[in-house]
């Protein structure tokens, strides 16, 4: 008997590394990679394309409120030089691969600071960015711009 890996659509992305094997034609199948993150498709997860027709990478839109918050976090912390290096630690720490596979994980500086949504419902589709340490300052809109090329999404 063959042993299958399970595909677990609702756990977390980590098991979406795990290659299929299919029973019937013995073919390995990897899983779909999209976005710059390298985690494979998740139907739980939106996915927005990038408007570039020379690039059209999907990105998951965890992804994009990742990049908008950190950019509005830098501009709001453009004098504290610790909190600039926290950004700059948690960024890094997102671009490398082995310190993402020992489990490490890094908190996003702007846990508890900044929150976001993203917005669809004009053109171009932009990131709410709520402050939670002040409840009476208006929420900021941020572009969103490809994680791979940097078009200004629409
Ligand atoms: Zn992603
Ligand atoms: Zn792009």
């Amino acid at each position: 008997m063959e042993t299958v890996v399970q595909f677990h659509e609702k756990e977390d992305l980590g098991t979406w590394y795990t290659p299929l094997r299919c029973l019937i034609t013995d073919k390995t199948q990897e899983p779909r990679i999209h976005c710059i993150c390298g985690n494979a498709y998740n139907p739980d997860k939106t996915l927005v394309a990038c408007s570039n027709s020379e690039c059209k990478i999907w990105l998951h839109d965890d992804c994009l409120i990742g990049d908008a918050l950190s950019r509005s976090y830098r501009q709001q912390i453009l004098d504290n030089v610790t909190e600039r290096r926290r950004l700059k630690e948690y960024l890094e720490s997102q671009n490398n691969t082995s310190m993402k596979k020992k489990g490490r994980q890094f908190t996003p500086p702007w846990t508890g600071k900044l929150e976001a949504v993203l917005d669809f419902s004009g053109s171009p589709t932009k990131a709410i960015i709520k402050d939670l340490r002040d409840e009476h300052k208006n929420p900021q809109e941020q572009d969103l711009i490809c994680l791979k090329c940097q078009t200004l999404l629409e």
